[in-house]
């Protein structure tokens, strides 16, 4: 296959060969805007190189061919000694990671050619400048070497001029930092820094290849879930300088306001620096708006470029420029990164332009993002002590104790502690501190700095740019206007409004969540709520699947109503037992003789009752299933061990254990190995007499009663762990038999449970005693891999993610080739027999955005969730169908 793609090659949607960059440089430079010349290698290429440890065989050739077309266009050499053609190497993806992976810059500089660029620039200190960079970022990125090396002799270079700015060091200076710093590449290698432009690239590129494979991007991966195979491709691009001068600069712009959405261009922008310096934040930026004093004609070629990628892409773009003496270039362009309330704003604004339908603005917002936007916010009146005000980069509201470093930050989360990451700024190296952290507070830096872009990535709260603040990390302090903060000291951040609170600020419901409980009007004038509010309910006018949720008291259920729950697609009866009613349970367990059994059973029954009708009630006129106890027994008996304990000492005392001795032997009677394979389900109901039909006479006569009252209850009964149709046959006969006893004119649909691998397979059969099946994706995840659901999350899954067996818990997202697979031949088996058997799912995964878009595919009813998720499956339900 072709590994190598010049820009004028490719286009937008071949991001999964060209990465996510080299794909919209070629869109770029084919739509006519001024891109600088260059060409990039597929990721085929770097999965290749790392599978076998070695590049591929003929990318060399197709390197050179590339490389000569490109010295044609430029009409000048890699290297070339009075007038070198210089590259960058850059990593790219087809998922963007921000300063994941490497990148290196100025290749094709060395002792010859650094002269012809000092020439021809006519600026001798820049080209000195440039060769420093190009040897520091190959000694880190590509020979392996600490950065500090270089940092320090910089240091000590600054020291001798006596002096704390960079700028303050001619070309002399640099021209010895030059010499210092290939020494050191000597010393730390044993080799030299390579001289051959082309072997500079060769390494350059293995380098990227390799950073796919880096701690921190391994880490990131994990974290955005992002597959650990896909590798990088990897850009080649001429470089083109903003550090020529103030009139040359860097800049990041956004064609709408990516953390409000609001409409009207937003950027930062920084004279005489190259892009580098403002992702690091190193610098503070001016805004955008200011370059149209410092350069008019770039300002206003950026405008008409921006307008032209807005309408290109139908959305919002982001955009990295440089402007090399007055001459504007376009380095990167995307669909940006935004909040999750710009997601909302932005998608049903663009409905309004007349630019996308409503359709495809649903398409474009998700789950997440409103699950988001429910989190709750800081309470107004109770946020009295403002520290600083500064920019609100990533939106939420955070408390914790303050942490001065990322390795800070990861023990006092393992201590189970809030804490706020607070630097000066970021860096990629900060990843596992970001993550672990309530909040991220820099002192530098603006919205796209590197604590801006990965903490909206994250849904991390952030605030930035707090230039009032004097982080001293050395010292773990934070001065503000005389006043002193130490590490261990707690504040508040808010991340939509960039305020600091000294204190802990307690927080209020977010307006997102008001307008779902029906306490805020979609046209009371908040316009994020408006946003929701239309695309949820577009998402309800399209989805296919109907979204249930799981709860067992009328509370949740009435506030799942509120939320838009169809009805009740899990009530776990098992946990109505629990608590004081854990006596009367016991004693149904160890009942030795009938007369004990029945008494245990008549305690049970009115308070079952009761719970139906409170159930009932809260779901009035619509479905409300209900699945009979599923316990695994050693949740309802005493532990064994404690009442072992409890017999010897009495004993040892020469006291006489009593019961206690007799609920021993009966414990120790009923242990089981492995109470999630044993004792529960259906196989206690038919185990135990009465039980079953103890909580379907509550079950009955409850909805009798409410029907007597003009109430329209609808309970549906749901047996639980069935693995073979036996069973169900068996616990269906004595469903039945009670039903009809208690209130034979009204039919109650009566089904069962697939989470046994054996009941998937066997659905067939199963389906003929079944009215409906509900998929337990919870137990079948567990029996189907054989995973303790229990345990595994916290042993050793861990490990699983990072060598990349899974992206993401089976627990969490449905394993689709696994235990998807059995869902669907649950599905099809079941309809064979009867074709308009009703499917639902209950496991966790009813909730998962992917998952619901499989049990979309795979033709399922409904989806049933905890309440909360309710609004996130009803629009994720609408996105399956679209
Ligand atoms: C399941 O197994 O998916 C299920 C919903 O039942 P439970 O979680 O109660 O075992
Ligand atoms: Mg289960």
């Amino acid at each position: 296959p072709k590994l190598v793609y010049d820009f004028a090659e490719g286009n937008k949607d071949m991001k999964q060969l060209l990465g996510g960059k080299g794909a919209n440089l070629a869109e770029m430079t084919n739509l006519g805007l001024p891109v600088p010349p260059g060409f990039t290698i597929t990721a085929d290429a770097c999965r290749a190189y790392l599978e076998s440890g070695t590049v591929p065989a003929d990318l060399a050739d197709e390197i050179d061919k590339h490389v000569a077309l490109l010295q044609e266009k430029m009409g000048k050499k890699l290297g070339q000694a009075d007038d070198p053609l210089l590259v960058s190497v850059r990593s790219g993806a087809a998922v963007s990671m921000p300063g994941m992976m490497e990148t290196v810059l100025n290749v094709g500089l060395n002792d010859d050619s650094v002269n012809g660029l000092a020439h021809q620039s006519g600026n001798p200190r820049f080209a000195w400048d440039a060769y420093r960079r190009l040897i520091q970022m190959f000694g880190k990125t590509v020979l392996g070497m600490d950065g500090d090396v270089f940092e320090d002799a910089i240091e000590a270079a600054k020291q001798a001029k006596g002096t704390q700015n960079d700028l303050d060091l001619d070309a002399d200076d640099l021209k010895a930092v030059v010499e210092t710093f290939k020494q050191a590449v000597h010393e730390h290698t044993g080799r030299e820094f390579p001289q051959d432009p082309r072997t500079q690239m060769d390494l350059a590129i293995e380098a990227v290849f390799g950073s796919w494979n880096s701690d921190r991007a391994i880490l990131y991966r994990r974290q955005e879930r992002i597959a650990a195979d896909l590798g990088t491709a990897v850009n080649i691009c001429s470089m083109v300088f903003g550090n020529l001068g103030m009139d040359s600069g860097t800049g990041v712009a956004f064609t709408r306001d990516p953390s409000t959405g609001h409409p009207g261009v937003y950027g930062d922008y920084l004279q005489n620096a190259q892009g580098e310096d403002v992702v690091a934040g190193i610098r503070n930026t001016v805004p955008l708006a200011d370059l149209e004093q410092i350069d008019k004609t770039s300002y206003d070629e950026l405008m008409a470029i921006m307008a032209t990628l807005e309408g290109h892409y139908r959305d919002l773009c982001d955009i990295e420029f440089t402007v090399e003496r007055g001459k504007l270039w376009m380095l990167q362009t995307r669909v940006g990164k935004r909040t999750a309330a710009a997601a909302f704003r932005i998608a049903t604004s663009l409905i309004d332009e007349g630019v996308i339908d409503a359709d495809e603005a649903l398409g474009r917002v998700k789950g997440a993002q409103l699950a988001q936007l429910m989190f709750p916010r800081f309470d107004a009146d109770a946020a009295t002590d403002l520290i600083t005000k500064a920019i609100g980069a990533s939106p939420g509201a955070a408390s914790g104790k303050i942490v001065f470093t990322s390795d800070a930050a990861v023990e006092a989360a393992e201590r189970g502690e809030k804490v706020i990451l607070v630097r000066r700024e970021t860096n990629p190296d900060d990843l596992h501190g970001m993550i672990a952290a309530q909040g991220v507070l820099t002192s530098r830096g603006g919205k796209t700095s590197h604590a801006a872009v990965v903490a909206r990535g994250m849904g991390k709260t952030c605030v930035c740019g707090a230039e009032e603040l004097d982080v001293n990390v050395a010292q773990g302090t934070i001065t503000v206007h005389g006043t002193v903060l130490e590490a261990g000291e707690v504040i508040s951040i808010d991340g939509t409004t960039g305020e600091v609170f000294r204190g802990e600020v307690p927080v209020v419901p977010s307006p997102v969540v008001q307008y779902f409980e029906g306490t805020l009007a979609p046209e009371a004038g908040d316009e994020l709520v408006a946003s929701v509010h239309r695309l949820i309910t577009h998402a309800d006018e399209v989805r296919r699947l109907g979204v249930r949720t799981n709860a067992d008291t009328g509370e949740d259920a009435a506030r799942a109503r509120r939320f838009g729950a169809q009805g009740i697609g899990l009530c776990r009866t098992e946990h109505m037992f629990l608590g004081e009613r854990r006596e009367s349970v016991e004693r149904l367990i160890l009942a030795d003789t009938d007369e004990e059994r029945d008494a245990a059973l008549a305690e049970l029954e009115p308070l079952q009752r009761a719970d139906f009708l409170e159930l009932l009630g809260a779901m009035d006129g619509l479905p409300v299933t209900i699945r009979l106890i599923d316990p695994p027994l050693h949740e309802f008996l005493p532990s064994m061990e404690e009442l072992a304990v409890k017999v010897a000492v009495a004993r040892e005392r020469g006291e006489d254990p009593g019961r206690d001795a007799t609920l021993l032997a009966a414990v120790q009677r009923l242990h089981e190995q492995n109470p999630m394979l044993g004792l529960r389900g259906v196989r206690l109901g038919l185990v135990i007499p009465g039980l079953f039909a103890m909580q379907v006479r509550a079950i009955a006569s409850a909805a009798k009663e409410l029907g007597a009252k003009g109430k329209d209850p609808r309970p549906e009964i749901m047996i639980p762990l069935v693995g073979a149709a036996q069973e169900l046959h068996i616990a269906r006969d004595e469903v039945e038999r009670v039903l009809a006893e208690v209130d034979p004119g009204r039919v109650i649909p009566i089904g069962t449970m697939i989470e046994l691998p054996r009941a998937a397979v066997t659905a067939d059969q199963i389906a003929e005693a079944a009215d409906f099946f509900s998929f337990g994706t919870n137990d079948l995840t567990q029996m189907t891999w054989g995973f303790s659901r229990d345990d595994v999350e916290s042993s050793f899954f861990s490990k699983y993610l990072e060598k990349g067996i899974f992206a993401v818990s089976p627990f969490e997202s449905i394993d689709r080739e696994g235990v998807g697979a059995l869902v669907r031949t649950g599905v099809d088996r079941g309809r064979a027999t009867k074709p308009d058997l009703k499917l639902g799912v209950c496991g966790e995964h009813g909730g998962d955005p992917d998952s619901i878009h499989f049990f979309h595919e795979a033709g399922l009813d409904y989806v049933s969730c905890s309440p909360f998720r309710i609004p996130v499956a009803r629009l994720e339900a609408g996105r399956a169908a679209l």
